[in-house]
C-alpha cells in the first residue's frame, strides 16, 4: 500500500471543510466540539476519537492573522477616506475585532483538527498517541 493510497480515504479538503463547519471530519454529521471551542473526546454520531487533536496555538495564530488582514486595511481605508475622530474608529474596529475573533476561532480550530485527522497526525492514524 502506498502512502497516497493510505491518505485517499481521508481527503484533506473535505476534512478541513467539515471541521470548519464544526462537524466531525470523519462523518461530517456529529459535532466536533463539546462547548465553544473544546474538542469533544469522540464524535457523537460515528464515535470517531477526537481527543488525539493537538491544535495548540495554531487556531489563535491563524485567527489573529485573518482578523488582522480584515481590520487593519478597513481601519486604514476608513481613516484615509473619512478621517473620523479616534473614538469613532475605536467604536467600530474594537467590537469588529472582538466579534470576528470570537466567531472565527472555533471555525479555524475545527479546520485545523480536521486537517490533523486527515493527515493522521497525533494518533489519528491509529498508532499510540505519544506526548
Ligand atoms: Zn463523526
Amino acid at each position: 500500500m502506498t502512502i497516497s493510497a493510505v491518505h485517499n480515504d481521508r481527503p484533506w479538503f473535505q476534512s478541513v471543510m467539515r471541521g470548519f463547519r464544526r462537524r466531525c471530519p470523519h462523518c461530517g454529521e456529529g459535532k466536533i466540539f463539546a462547548g465553544y471551542a473544546r474538542v469533544a473526546d469522540a464524535c457523537d454520531q460515528c464515535h470517531e476519537e477526537m481527543f488525539h487533536q493537538r491544535a495548540d496555538d495554531a487556531p489563535p495564530y491563524f485567527t489573529i492573522m485573518i482578523v488582522g488582514h480584515i481590520v487593519v486595511p478597513g481601519l486604514l481605508m476608513m481613516e484615509r477616506s473619512f478621517a473620523p475622530p479616534t473614538w469613532v474608529q475605536m467604536s467600530v474596529w474594537l467590537p469588529m475585532s472582538l466579534l470576528l475573533t470570537l466567531s472565527l476561532l472555533p471555525l479555524v480550530k475545527g479546520a485545523i483538527v480536521g486537517l490533523q485527522w486527515s493527515l493522521r497526525m497525533h494518533g489519528f492514524g491509529g498508532e499510540s498517541d505519544k506526548v
